[in-house]
């Protein structure tokens, strides 16, 4: 090998082998990503940080030792560990979909103009937030954007327009999924908060139906019940260009996908989403129920479930989970 082309050839064959090796179709990524996934389990399990939210009493009664995490590659591949059937309120992270649901109809732009999509840097429920930024909802994922976006989601009665939303849940999901009654009770009953955000919106010229009709919904497609399994396989098309790698079905369009994704790299794990993104670099929503799913464009999507949750409503181990997991396998949208 004396010639410098022939040993420029062979180092980068190498390094290429090793690309392919890593994450291709071969039966190392099995082991690696098992062994990931385990190895998160196993050092998170013990975590005792946090507690489960109780300003929604469904969610209070929740068991908090429950604890899974579900792989779902780009190709398709599932690796879980842990409670990965119990079934729990999707609550925030359903405002990912419902904005991937509303860019069907919606052009991105028209998004960003009549909704906006900056962070807030503030609680997901904040009302300053709106004041603040001009008195506009500021971004589809805090409650007021994820209000006014389920309302551009349109249908001829209030069954048909929620219709669409767990339809669209459950093409993602790839099965089909329901409201968890109890918690929409739950919600329901004390969602004062919410309808006055929906109210305030709508004196401000930004909702696009009904606003408690629209909080009503809203309310409804928080209570959509999924388990650990069903969260990384609705994430599944986030991480493979919008096209469901089961069913090979396109559920978001090209353009989308990174808006989507974007979105949740600035407001995902909502005030907290700034020190997220530094340590850890992958897009990833939150929800008060316990979930947390994250997107390796490209990849794959982690969605792990733990009840209990920081100050600002993220599962604590979840986060360290999904943190864990990124790390070892090498995933962060910044690095090369
Ligand atoms: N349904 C919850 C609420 O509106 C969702 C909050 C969340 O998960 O961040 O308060």
């Amino acid at each position: 090998m004396k010639h410098p082309l022939i040993k420029i050839l062979f180092i980068s064959g190498i390094v290429i082998s090793q690309a392919f090796f890593s994450f291709g179709q071969n039966p190392q990524e099995k082991d690696i990503i098992q062994k990931a996934q385990e190895e998160a389990y196993n050092k998170t399990r013990t975590v005792t940080e946090g507690k489960n939210a109780d300003y929604i009493p469904y969610l209070a009664k929740v068991p908090s030792d429950l604890f899974g995490i579900v792989i779902v590659t780009s190709s398709g591949k599932i690796y879980k560990i842990g409670n990965t059937d119990f079934e729990f309120g999707i609550e925030s992270i359903s405002k990912a979909f419902v904005l991937a649901l509303a860019m069907q109809t919606v052009n991105p732009d028209t998004i960003r103009i009549n909704i906006g999509v900056n962070a807030t840097g503030m609680p997901f429920n904040s009302v300053i937030a709106i004041e603040l930024e001009g008195k506009s909802p500021v971004s589809p994922i805090v409650n007021a954007g994820a209000m006014a976006t389920n309302s551009l989601i349109k249908g001829s009665t209030k069954e048909e327009q929620f219709g669409k939303i767990l339809k669209y849940f459950s093409k993602l999901a790839n099965r089909p999924l329901r409201v968890i009654n109890e918690l929409y009770q739950s919600e329901a009953a004390t969602n004062m908060h919410n309808r006055a955000i929906a109210m305030l919106l709508a004196s401000y010229g930004h909702m696009w139906a009904d606003p408690i009709d629209a909080c009503d919904s809203y309310t409804k497609q928080c209570s959509v019940g999924i388990t650990a399994e069903d969260l990384a396989m609705m994430g599944s098309s986030l991480a493979n260009g919008g096209i469901h790698p089961i069913t090979k079905e396109r559920l978001l369009s090209e353009e989308s996908v990174p808006k989507v994704l974007a979105v949740m790299g600035m407001e995902g794990l909502y005030e907290k989403t700034g020190e997220w993104m530094y340590t850890v670099g992958l897009p990833a929503k939150s929800g008060v129920g316990g979930g947390i799913l994250a997107i390796v464009p490209g990849k794959m999507a982690i969605a792990v479930f733990s009840p209990p949750l920081d100050g600002a409503g993220n599962s604590v181990k979840a986060q360290k989970a999904i943190a864990f997991i990124a790390q070892k396998l090498g995933f962060n949208i910044y690095k090369p």
